[in-house]
């Protein structure tokens, strides 16, 4: 299974009047077609970020990208504006948290769905109207020849998000990237808007990367899990492996609060003392330590002086400097407690 989007050593950093933020820091991973994967973390920790940049939506006049995103084979770091341009909507696509911020209020719905499909497949206003006919009816939106011709402020939250899905699969994009698509809806839109995607990818073979601080949702839809913490990846794998067997303390922590794989979708992120790193000035070693519960586990400092490298072998990895048999022992209260 060749991946499809892959993305090697991608660094993201800002310039800013203090200095620069290193926003991502490293990161590596594969997704491949037909397969979603679960980005989680804090706000910060760069998760949209990367995003962004696989969009080509940075900011590009203060941001400074490095290594290497391949989507289907091409480099995207070294794309022009005008390639990103034919790719975003077409073979890629986003839906973001706010549906209102993504859709004009002076168009109607059908009109902006009809437009990116007329942008990327030159097809007619006509053959444009009815395939926005189609896709508010694929959606689930009730009497969509009739409400194809509403402007976003007619429908609700939870039907714009739909008419925003619509939008975003219009022209069969092989990838679509979700950040936090489903935050501000109530818990059964929510709950519906995540089975439409799972039945949408089916049809669909959409790879999927779905970005949020929610693990209930990652373990609703993800089918593997990677856990950013200060613009790096801290842990990977399959879900059932992160969320049955977190180790990293950071996951391990982000999963305190969850009664289980099974509770409700709406689990809020566990309080973790301590507050996000600073990415201007990120902690010296690994950057998780001033809010680590183990780290006078580990000899000689080295939580303090030296940053864990990430380590995968069959798509499994952790960035830490206990040694595994340490965290079987550490981590047994926390497995019984499950
Ligand atoms: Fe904690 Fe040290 Fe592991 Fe970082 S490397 S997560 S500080 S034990
Ligand atoms: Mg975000």
């Amino acid at each position: 299974n060749n991946p499809f989007l892959s993305i090697r050593d991608l660094k993201v950093h800002f310039s800013t009047e203090d200095g620069v933020v290193k926003a991502v820091d490293g990161l590596s991973f594969d997704l491949a077609k037909g397969r979603t994967l679960g980005i989680v973390g804090e706000s910060g920790s760069g998760k949209s970020v990367t995003n962004l940049a696989v969009l080509g939506l940075h900011d590009r006049e203060h941001t400074a990208l490095d290594g290497e995103i391949l989507l289907d084979g091409k480099e995207l770091l070294t794309a022009t504006e005008r390639e990103l341009e034919r790719l975003r909507g077409n073979k890629m696509s986003m839906i973001f948290q706010d549906a209102l911020a993504s859709l004009s209020p002076y168009h109607t719905i059908g009109a902006q769905i009809g437009e990116t499909y007329r942008k990327h497949t030159g097809a007619s206003r006509r053959e444009a109207r009815a395939r926005a006919v189609d896709m508010l009816r694929r959606v689930g939106i009730p009497m969509p020849d009739v409400r194809v011709d509403d402007y976003p402020h007619q429908f609700s939250g939870g039907m714009r998000q739909r008419a925003m899905i619509a939008m975003a699969l219009v022209c069969d994009p092989e990838l679509l990237i979700a950040d936090e698509p489903t935050t501000a809806l109530d818990v059964t839109v929510q709950a519906q808007i995540m089975d439409l995607l799972k039945e949408l990818q089916q049809e669909f073979g959409t790879a999927i990367v779905f970005i949020t601080h929610d693990l209930g949702v990652i373990a609703d839809i993800a089918d593997d899990v990677l856990v950013m913490y200060g613009g790096r990846c801290v842990e990977q794998g399959s879900k059932k492996e992160v969320l049955r067997d977190p180790q990293h303390p950071y996951t391990l922590g982000l999963l305190g609060s969850m009664p289980s794989l099974h509770g409700p979708v709406d689990v809020p992120l566990s309080p973790i003392p301590g507050s996000p790193p600073s990415l201007l000035n990120p902690p010296s070693g690994c950057r998780f330590h001033p809010r680590c519960a183990f780290m006078e586990k580990v000899d000689g400092g080295r939580c303090t002086s030296l940053q864990p490298v990430l380590e995968v072998v069959d798509g499994r990895g952790t960035a830490c400097h206990l040694a595994p048999g340490q965290r079987r022992e550490l981590f047994a209260d926390f497995a019984t407690a499950r």
